[in-house]
């Protein structure tokens, strides 16, 4: 096949499916309006759960960040680019998590290839729960390691696994709350698995961290577990982007060795850091405990009246409510008729989420009002109808 018929038959598959993808161009996404084409809509897409992406204090931090630093951090942080501001929010981020180490990440999707690509040998086993998030999947298939999943949150499967005979070493792969079902991990059970097993564990917090726990502190100190490997990413609680991972000085030192993604790309801006470290300030915050109630609130608001509608959902207390809806032109009909109701949301289908369970991934957050969350429940009562 030549590259223009590969290429077209790819996509006219994608599109016989309902699952073509498009980006629609916004003029403001993150926070509690989303605007297109001068309309407004009430936002319900945005991993933006306390609204901190548009708080003024972090804004002002990254502009007095860029005034003093500029705009780039000119290097790898093996060369020039590792500045006081990286120290500064690594050396917090290890404070408020209770690890001796933090290192800095452009993306979540980069920490977990770069730390999946750095531990995994080939005579080794990565055991990962079936719904974690492409980013771990995909690097673990890239990986030299064997890799086996286990059925979703089931501890019991886990060991199984593990019990068979490895000549390396095992990693265990989870998320602490999953980004498609907003559901938790048992980390405690999942933990104590891997521990047995003499298996190390790597958490990614992505959407717990921030938003869960005493000063948000995230998912595994909530179930008060100490994975080996913490991956925080900065793009949703934190309202912004990059990603740390937390751990030992021994395996910090082994990750700055070993880690192309940090020795062969330029470090994230400093001022970017500068504006993480304010958003940290204010997720310990008593400002961060109010926006962690008020997405409570917003969050049991909705699971009760949704609990009248004729949906499907998973029993996720978190951010991320899903509107299971089964197949993708339901979906997209769905996502559809919300927008015209000045809704914004998104269907997410196959292969984002196992076939036969497009959805509606709704996020509540903290800049919402509670009148949002009944526009939201109304919307949904008449497209049921
Ligand atoms: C969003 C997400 C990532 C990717 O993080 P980015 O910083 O957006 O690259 C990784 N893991 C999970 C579970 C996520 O939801």
């Amino acid at each position: 096949m030549t590259w223009q018929a590969r290429i077209h038959s790819a996509l006219d598959a994608r599109r016989a499916l309902d699952a073509y993808r498009e980006r629609r161009v916004v003029e403001n996404g993150a926070g509690r309006f989303l605007t297109r084409e001068g309309q407004q809509f009430c936002n319900f897409s945005s991993n933006d759960y306390l609204g901190l992406s548009q708080h003024p204090q972090i804004v002002h931090a990254w502009q007095q960040g860029a005034e003093r630093y500029g705009v780039g951090s000119g290097g790898s942080g093996h060369v020039s680019g590792y500045t006081t501001a990286h120290q500064a929010l690594e050396e917090s981020l290890a404070d408020w998590l209770g690890y001796p180490r933090a290192l800095l990440f452009i993306s979540g999707f980069a920490a977990n290839q770069a730390v999946i690509a750095a531990m995994m040998g080939k005579d080794d086993r990565i055991v990962a729960d079936r719904l974690s998030h492409a980013s771990l999947l995909e690097a673990a298939n890239l990986s030299p390691a064997q890799l086996r999943r286990f059925a979703h949150n089931e501890a019991a499967q886990l060991s199984a696994l593990l019990d068979k005979p490895c000549a390396g070493q095992q990693l265990v792969v989870t998320e602490g709350v999953f980004s498609m079902d907003g559901d938790s991990a048992p980390l405690r059970a999942i933990y104590d698995a891997a521990t047995q097993h003499n298996a190390w564990l790597m958490v990614d917090d992505a959407h717990g961290i921030g938003a869960l726990g005493d000063e948000g502190r995230g998912s595994a100190h909530e179930q008060k577990v100490k994975p080996e490997l913490l991956v925080v990413t900065f793009g949703k609680g934190f309202g912004a982007s990059g990603a740390a991972v937390l751990c030992s000085d021994a395996v910090a030192e082994y990750l700055l060795q070993f880690t192309r993604h940090l020795i062969y790309s330029t470090s994230m801006p400093p001022a970017q850091a500068v504006a993480l470290s304010a958003s940290l300030a204010v997720i310990r915050s008593a400002d961060g405990a109010e926006r962690r109630a008020r997405l409570a609130h917003h969050v049991h608001r909705f699971r009760q009246g949704l609990h009248h509608l004729p949906f499907q959902s998973t029993d996720s207390l978190s951010a991320i409510q899903p509107v299971i809806v089964g197949e993708n032109g339901r979906a997209l009909a769905l996502a559809q008729s919300l927008r015209d109701r000045g809704i914004w949301v998104t269907a997410i289908r196959p292969p984002t989420v196992p076939a036969g369970t497009a959805r509606l991934r709704l996020t509540l957050t903290a800049a919402h009002e509670d009148q949002d969350i009944d526009a939201l429940l109304e919307a949904l009562h008449v497209a049921s109808q």
